[in-house]
This record gives structure tokens, sequence and C-alpha cells, in this order.
């Protein structure tokens, strides 16, 4: 079993032909209403994949909290250690997508922030019996770490988004997963600070006293393994990219899955990126991550190809 502990939003997307400035009003087309949030989304990658997920995460006690556990439960995905706040709205990203598909996001996110290390306590069994616990960034620090202490487990960190003001990892970090800017980010670079492969390996180098290995994502290039002194490139699989949304995503469900089935970190990695790959060709977050099934085809193909 894998469980995943973080966030769940309630994405509300408007179509609009400019975005407004401070004090504009604009009108804009039809509401289009999602699940997402990072958690629900890799906790719905790894269902997908074919493993049992529970879900440890907090919604409000609002229609949003509804939809959101209802989808979860929809995708086979445990929910009986999400919580319900009666005082705190479930969290919503309000996202403006322009013509040229810019978009400008704004994540509230209500119960989320509110998750704490005495829910993960809560949680305890579910912690304690999984393969694999994955952590991501959009809820508090404590509840993260709490559930590192508590995971019987490998712990799996996607570091985003990265935390302002200094980004303590949880007390225990198995297997850290950044994208390219997240891993600049960590060390206090500028985003686009990291350029080569050379770099790169560096970078996650100076981050391996607080993590055992550094998985770094690197989009279209694939990703790059920095464990113990070696350093193996995951290449990529190309394909024609429509949406890339939630590939990060669907890279650390997938990766947690292989790992839950006992895979090594380097082929878990390489079935994280044909299932992460797959994932860009069909658009929208959630409804893009593939099955199984679809990825056992899609990397045969490949294999055939090659
Ligand atoms: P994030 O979405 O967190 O920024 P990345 O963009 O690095 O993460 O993507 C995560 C993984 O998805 C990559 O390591 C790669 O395996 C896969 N991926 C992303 N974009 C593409 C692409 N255009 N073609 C093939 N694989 C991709």
């Amino acid at each position: 079993m894998i469980a995943v502990v973080g966030s769940l939003n309630l994405d509300l997307v408007v179509p609009v032909a400019r975005h407004p400035v401070p004090g504009q009003t604009v009108l804009g087309g039809d509401l289009a209403q999602h699940c997402g949030g990072k958690g629900g989304n890799q906790a719905v990658a790894a269902a997908r994949l074919g493993r049992p997920v529970s879900m440890v995460g907090r919604v409000g006690a609002d229609d949003a909290g509804d939809v959101l556990l209802g989808a979860l439960a929809a995708e086979g995905v445990a929910t009986e250690y999400v919580r319900r706040s009666e005082q705190v709205p479930s969290g919503r990203a309000l996202i403006a997508v322009d013509e040229a598909a810019e978009n400008t996001i704004i994540v509230s996110p209500g119960a989320n922030a509110r998750l704490s290390a005495a829910d993960c306590a809560a949680a305890a069994e579910v912690l304690a019996a999984a393969r694999v616990t994955v952590l991501q960034q959009e809820v508090p620090h404590e509840a993260n770490d709490a559930a590192a202490r508590l995971a019987g487990g490998i712990v799996l960190v996607n570091p985003a988004p990265v935390r302002e003001g200094g980004n303590p990892l949880p007390s225990r970090t198995d297997v850290l997963v950044p994208n390219r800017s997240e891993l600049a980010a960590l060390l206090g670079l500028a985003p686009d600070a990291l350029g080569g492969e050379a770099e790169v390996v560096a970078a996650a180098r100076r981050l391996r006293g607080s993590a055992g290995a550094v998985l770094v994502t690197l989009g279209s290039a694939g990703a790059l393994l920095v464990e113990g002194d070696a350093s193996t490139l995951i290449p990529p699989f190309p394909v024609d990219a429509v949406d890339t949304t939630a590939a990060g995503d669907c890279f650390c469900g997938a990766l947690a899955c292989a790992l839950a089935d006992g895979e090594t970190l380097e082929r878990a990695a390489r079935f994280a990126a044909a299932a992460a790959a797959l994932s860009t060709t069909r658009a929208g977050a959630q409804p893009s991550l593939p099955t199984r099934d679809e990825v056992e085809r899609f990397t045969a193909r490949r294999g055939a190809a090659r």
C-alpha cells in the first residue's frame, strides 16, 4: 500500500480574453471545475497504476470537500484519513487562462493548511504499514515531518512548491524528487541557475546529506538519478507533448508504485518517466494520468521501436 500525505484542491478554471489588471473586472467564459492539488494528483496517479492508496489530508465541511472526497473514492483511493475541517473551507485554486494559454493562479490552501502532526498521528497505522509514503509541500512542514517519522517504508519527498524563507526537509527523506528549478531554489539559487547535467549533479550532491537519493526531473530531457557517488541519466520517452500539467505529479505517483512493487530506484525511475511522458500526450491534470495497461502498452511499443 502507498500512503499519500498532501493537498486536495478544487481547481476553478475560467477562460479569459485578457487577464484583469488590479481594479478591473473582465467577463470570462464558462467555468470548468477539476479536482487537483499535488497530493490528490499523486494519489490518483498511483491508484490508476493499480496500487492500493490511502490519502492523508484535510478538506472543509463544504460542497467542494464532498466533490474532492467523492472523486478520490471513485478512483479507489481510501479516504478514511482525510479529515474535515468544520470552520475552514476546502482548498481551491482560482485559475484564469488567456488566449495565449498563459495562466494566473491564486491558491487558497484552506483546510490543507490545517493538516497537522496530530492528523498524521491519527493515521499512524497506515503510515507504518505503507511500503512508500509520498509527501509534497502544499501542507505544513510539521505534518510532513510527523508523517516521515511514522513511515514504516520508503519516504519519497517531492519538494513542490519550495517553501519561502528556508525549506527544511522532513526528518527522514529517502528519495527527494525536485524538478530543476526546485533543486535550485532548495539551495537558495535562482530558478534558472542550473544549466547542464554536471551542474545538476553537483547541486544534487550538495543535498545528499539531507536525502538518501536525489532524482531530478528535467522535463523533456528526462531525469537524473544521483545516488551515492553515481549519477544516472534516465532518458526521456520522446512524445508529442500537448499538455505537461501534472507530469511531475504523474512521475511521483508512478515512482511510488514501482518502488512499492520492489523495483530498484533506477528501474522505478524509468517506469515513472514512461508514465509521465504518456501523461503529457493528453490534456488536463487528473484526466491525463495513465493506467498500468496503458503504460505497459506504451513501453512495449517503444521497446520494439528502439
Ligand atoms: P514538473 O511538472 O514537476 O516541472 P517535469 O517537467 O520535470 O516536472 O516533468 C516530470 C517528468 O515528466 C520528466 O522527468 C519526464 O520524465 C516527463 N516529461 C515531462 N515533459 C516531458 C516531455 N515533453 N516529453 C517526455 N517526457 C516528459
